[in-house]
């Protein structure tokens, strides 16, 4: 079983900025690696569409899968909002009623359990990463590092690797 992890975000693009100065690029990535080992010592094979802080277009992250031949393609984001007030955890697919909406739905499932944020649920969305995948595919936002409470979250270590056992877990639950 082949599973594709997309950091969202790096390089030239850090993605959003918490209050307290982490980057999502950098949440992201850490986030994406812990899942990565977690899926390998269950004996998934695992790619990543990069394992350092490099500038990688949305196009060539769905190339990459589509060229690997994925089964499941998962990118690992977090949510922000100018109002710091939205706190939660929700994860996206393309296509209604697909294999990937149920996909989104047990790995949001096993996320917010593992990590007890607010269920803000699953929903459609026209993102490219997921237009362009050949597998089912998610892009999954952990918590809010727009929020003073989740950036914070998001900056420890333990919180991260909760994260990365949520994801995993519902990518395990799903494909056994
Ligand atoms: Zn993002």
């Amino acid at each position: 079983m082949k599973i594709f992890l997309d950091p969202g975000h790096g390089g030239n693009n850090p993605g959003a900025r918490g209050p307290n100065g982490i980057r999502e690029a950098d949440v992201n990535l850490d986030i994406a690696l812990r899942t990565g080992r977690l899926l390998q010592s269950e004996g998934y094979s695992v790619r990543f569409s990069r394992v350092g802080d490099e500038s990688v277009s949305l196009q060539r992250r769905a190339m990459l899968a589509n060229e690997w031949g994925a089964d499941y393609f998962v990118s690992i984001h977090c949510n922000s909002n100018i109002n710091p007030i939205y706190t939660g955890t929700e994860t996206f697919y393309y296509r209604e009623g697909s294999v990937s909406e149920s996909f989104a739905l047990q790995v949001n499932t096993s996320l917010v359990a593992e990590i007890d944020t607010r269920d803000r649920g699953i929903s459609q969305a026209n993102f490219a990463v997921l237009r362009l995948t050949d597998m089912p595919a998610i892009l999954v936002e952990t918590a809010f590092i727009s929020n003073p409470q989740e950036a914070a979250l998001l900056a420890m270590p333990s919180f991260k690797q909760k994260c990365a056992i949520g994801i995993s877990r519902g990518i395990i639950t799903f494909t056994q």
